[in-house]
């Protein structure tokens, strides 16, 4: 006998993967459609007047989600602007394919898109990363500069937020690469719907709660134009043993994926984990933790001939880091502070003249105290802060830097 839809009695033609309700291709989408509208709402992801760049990499997820969004727009009247977004990481014979989809793409929903390369950006494609690197590392200097590409392409955009097209089995396979790694601190944030908050730019997962195998049935049964061809450079082979884990486990219990993101939900971290302290890349403006941000640590290594440098072990690589940053400014002065006034308010052990100093390191231990002077410029804030981090973040606007591309209107 053919099944019924269990919503409207007519026909069914699928199982949905989350619930195992068998529905009809119109329950089906009014179902998918809906859920993401009470994920948006309930998560507060938009307000009204709000520019959103969708980023858009031509694969099914972005492309569901560019093609949700306008829609639920346009139904539930949200009255956000939203534009399309997509990093060229420059991979011959992928990426270049990819985004012509997404050409095609912002035709079809009538969306602009702005597409930000890696070469623009960094002076590298990933074709001349890999010919440098080789194949284990590739997709770390990849996520990292992406990372990175995104945020800038959204400031360019003047957008209010990015959301990505990440959905729950991602978010599910993140959680067990970082409970395998013991990363608390990825841990703690990598099942929040909205992130950087506190930095960058804010970004949302709309499809937190999605499963790619109904994302999949939604762009094949709404016949949406999507590319799936997999990465050329694609080992990653550690969120590729976590994927094969999640998909075993759906099988024997569909809920697993959503069970997996609310343990990683619930998770608290002891009082006493030190987690990292947010600062500002001294070299580019960026957030990070550390005083240079991993893509500079990146790009120093790619352009110095040693692409090590940004894999390697992290106290290595901000010691060799800070070793270059000493040459380029002249080597440190540590002759020990006299300015006795002055040492009272800053907690720095090592201090030179202090109304001279201006190569600041901080203490990622201390966020209240500067560890490292150098004499070359006057100091940017004369060590009289109880928290230079707070000072250099308002000083340096983001990418502040850098040199500013021209910024687009829509
Ligand atoms: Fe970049 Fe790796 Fe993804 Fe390819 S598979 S696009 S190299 S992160
Ligand atoms: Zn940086």
């Amino acid at each position: 006998m053919p099944a019924i839809c269990t919503v409207c009695s007519k026909g069914a033609i699928l199982k949905r993967p989350k619930t195992g309700n068998a529905l009809c291709k119109e329950c089906f989408f009014h179902a998918f459609e809906e859920e993401i509208h009470h994920t948006i709402v309930h998560a507060e992801l938009f307000k009204r007047n709000e520019t959103i760049a969708i980023g858009a990499s031509g694969g099914k997820d972005s492309t569901v989600l560019a093609y949700v969004l306008k829609l639920l727009n346009d139904r539930h009247d949200y009255g956000v602007n939203l534009v399309l977004l997509s990093v060229d990481e420059g991979i011959t014979g992928y990426r270049d394919d990819s985004l012509e989809t997404v050409k095609r793409n912002q035709e079809q929903y009538g969306l602009p898109l702005k597409i930000i390369s890696y070469e623009e950006l960094y002076g590298w494609t990933m074709d001349a990363i890999v010919k440098q690197i080789g194949l284990k590392n590739n997709c770390t200097f990849c996520g990292v500069f992406r990372r990175q590409a995104l945020d800038r392409g959204a400031l360019m955009l003047k957008v209010d937020k990015i959301a990505t097209g990440h959905n729950a089995d991602d978010i599910a396979e993140t959680v067990i690469m970082n409970v395998l790694r013991g990363d608390i601190g990825r841990l703690r944030r990598c099942t929040a719907i909205t992130t950087g908050t506190d930095g960058a730019l804010p970004r949302c997962k709309p499809f937190k709660y999605t499963y790619e195998k109904e994302i999949v049935m939604y762009a094949y049964f709404k016949k949406l134009d999507y590319f799936s061809t997999e990465c050329i450079y694609s080992p990653n082979a550690y969120r590729g043993f976590a994927r094969a884990y999640i998909k075993d486990v759906e099988k024997i219990r569909p809920s697993a994926i959503i069970d997996i993101i609310h343990s990683g939900e619930s998770l608290s971290v002891k009082k006493d984990i030190r987690l990292p302290v947010q600062g500002v890349c001294e070299r580019c403006g960026y957030i990070s933790s550390n005083a240079v941000c991993k893509a500079c640590v990146m790009l120093e290594g790619l352009n110095k001939g040693l692409p090590r440098l940004g894999i390697g072990k992290t106290h290595k690589e901000r010691r060799k880091m800070q070793e270059m940053l000493q040459q380029e400014t002249g080597a440190a002065d540590s002759t020990p502070c006299t300015d006795q006034s002055l040492k009272s308010s800053c907690k720095c052990e090592n201090k030179t003249d202090q109304s001279e100093c201006s190569s600041q390191t901080y203490d990622s231990d201390n966020a209240s105290g500067c560890s490292t002077y150098s004499k070359s410029q006057k100091c940017k804030d004369g060590c009289s802060s109880t928290n230079p981090r707070t000072v250099a973040k308002e000083k340096l606007s983001i990418f502040g830097k850098l040199k500013q591309p021209p910024s687009i209107d829509f």
